[in-house]
């Protein structure tokens, strides 16, 4: 029996250690709740996402607080050892930094600053649930994608069907005529990180092929940025 333990123990220590999978993303950013939510089932969704990020070797850009949801996302990305960037408006931190902030962080001077800044920093977004900032943060960068802003995938973490009513609404705008079908494509939504992150790396953008692509310039011209910062990249 011990013979056998040892011979085991010998071929699992001569064995590569386990693949880690590759991702086309360098750095992701997470929008989420600045609350924990009242199921434990929002915050356990939390870590699998930061799970996924690390596991993958992915980066992670957020609002650079610490706590809530932000806070638990960025703990577990950080102690899995990959980098984390927190992008906060100097008038928030206060507020949304209680204790020790993990990672880099980077103050900015308002709201606009802070979105565009993770937005310029992030290969795609993922929105866990969270309130009007999340929803706020999520709707800016679909409608950027939508104008052909930017092209990077956007991806709703529909845990425990918290964002249902949110889909149902966005389905019902596309039947009323207010929303293009190919525009409704632009959110990729699943229950578990695991699976939204594999539907992220297959995605394909769709919603442009019709439409003309707004410069930077363009952009600027309307105002969606004040800074000078390339969301596109
Ligand atoms: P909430 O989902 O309301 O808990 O907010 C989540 C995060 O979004 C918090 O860090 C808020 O500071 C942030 N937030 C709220 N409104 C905005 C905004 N207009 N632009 C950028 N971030 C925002």
């Amino acid at each position: 029996m011990e013979n056998r333990q040892h011979q085991l123990h010998h071929q699992s220590a001569q064995q590569p250690p386990p693949a880690t999978k590759s991702s086309r993303f360098r750095r992701i950013c997470v929008f989420c709740g600045s609350s924990p939510g009242k199921n434990p089932s929002y915050q356990l969704a939390a870590i699998h996402l930061a799970n996924q990020l690390v596991e993958r070797k992915i980066d992670l850009v957020y609002g650079g607080g610490s706590i809530g949801l932000m806070g638990l996302v960025s703990q577990a990305v950080f102690n899995g050892g990959r980098h984390v960037l927190g992008v906060i408006p100097k008038t928030l931190m206060p507020r949304e930094i209680t204790g020790e902030t993990v990672g880099e962080v980077r103050p900015v001077s308002g709201m606009h600053q802070r979105k565009a800044e993770m937005a310029r920093q992030a290969d795609a977004f993922i929105a866990l649930p969270g309130g009007y900032g999340t929803l706020e943060e999520l709707l800016e960068v679909i409608t950027w994608a939508q104008l052909g802003i930017h092209e990077k995938p956007v991806g709703l973490l529909n845990v425990d069907g918290y964002y249902n009513s949110l889909l149902s609404f966005i389905d019902k705008a596309v039947d009323e005529g207010f929303i293009t079908p190919s525009a409704r494509h632009i959110i990729v939504s699943a229950p578990t990180a695991h699976e939204l992150m594999s539907k992220l790396e297959e995605y394909v953008p769709k919603h442009n092929e019709a439409g003309t692509k707004l410069s930077w310039e363009m952009e600027q011209q309307l105002g969606y940025n004040t800074t000078k910062l390339d969301i596109a990249r």
